[in-house]
């Protein structure tokens, strides 16, 4: 899985910031998770194919996290995409992006299918799930858990013991339950599958215990953290996180990696922010516009 984050300001870009965007590459698909003003350009910058994108998820219709869509839709269409886009947010989502894409004269926009949710799986793969999860922030919010299956281990002494022939073997590797000699062989009983790889994104959200269940068994961690926690009230009232409060829950939850993003304007750079999240969680790092995490 490979994690490239084309934008990570807050409300307005700056010289080095792009508004929200992050790609996730995985089994050959390509997933943008939000997609501010200027991600069709960030994409082409770090040379990414826009027509490979098949699923965009948007936490929250806040301009900063979607006015990238009508534009980015329009090239796909341009660029002659041969699959239709799924697009996933809140409540609200269908009459949201209706709307923007009434907003302009336009040759058209891809073909594409928005979709609303507050809980449970967009969609997954063989190898991979996406999944929504409630968020508490100034309007409808939802952060995302992608959960990255790792491939099943052939109990090899067993299945020679039984006598079921090596060509039946990748079926059972693959998840699927074999026929042999009139007997099934399911793959719970014949493989070992090590625990998945969880990917949790907490897009713009208040602190909460809401953010303990979310997280609860994520290896990664990518969390917006706006805020220093000198100005936690302040992050308090306008529903966003501090960068400490982004560590309690990446420490709480044993994670092993935490990704700051999202700073907020008034701070020069994002050194005290990171530095306060690294003495509860060391193991952070704040992402800057085109950084790219690839994990194994
Ligand atoms: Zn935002």
């Amino acid at each position: 899985m490979k994690i490239t984050f084309l934008g990570t300001t807050c409300t307005q870009p700056t010289p080095s910031r792009n508004h929200s965007g992050i790609l996730i590459e995985i089994d050959g698909d390509a997933i943008l998770l939000d997609c501010g003003e200027g991600i069709q350009r960030q994409l082409r910058v770090a040379k990414k194919r826009i027509t490979k994108i098949k699923h965009i998820c948007v936490s929250h219709w806040h301009g900063d996290h979607c006015l990238g869509l009508p534009g980015l839709l329009s090239s796909m269409a341009s660029d002659q995409i041969s699959h239709k886009v799924q697009i996933y947010g809140p409540e609200k989502s269908k009459l949201f992006l209706s709307h923007m894409l009434q907003g302009f004269y336009s040759h058209g926009v891809c073909e594409h299918d928005c979709s609303e949710h507050e809980q449970g799986t967009l969609f997954k793969s063989r190898m991979y799930s996406v999944s929504a999860h409630k968020l508490v922030h100034s309007v409808p919010s939802i952060g995302f858990k992608i959960t990255v299956y790792k491939q099943r281990k052939i109990i090899k002494d067993l299945l020679e013991s039984k006598r079921v022939p090596t060509t039946l073997w990748g079926k059972l590797q693959q998840g699927e339950t074999v026929k042999f000699d009139g007997k099934m062989y399911r793959p719970e009983q014949y493989t070992v599958q090590d625990d998945p790889l969880i990917l949790c994104y907490i897009a713009d959200t208040i602190m909460g215990d809401h953010l303990y269940t979310f997280c609860e068994d994520a290896d990664i961690i990518i969390s917006e953290s706006t805020f220093l926690h000198e100005h936690v009230e302040k992050a308090k009232e306008v529903y966003h996180m501090t960068s400490q409060q982004a560590a309690m829950v990446a420490h709480h939850v044993n994670a092993k990696r935490l990704i700051l993003t999202h700073p907020s304007l008034r701070y020069k750079n994002t050194k005290r922010l990171l530095e306060e999240a690294q003495v509860i969680f060391p193991n952070t790092m704040f992402a800057e516009d085109f950084t790219e995490v690839n994990i194994e």
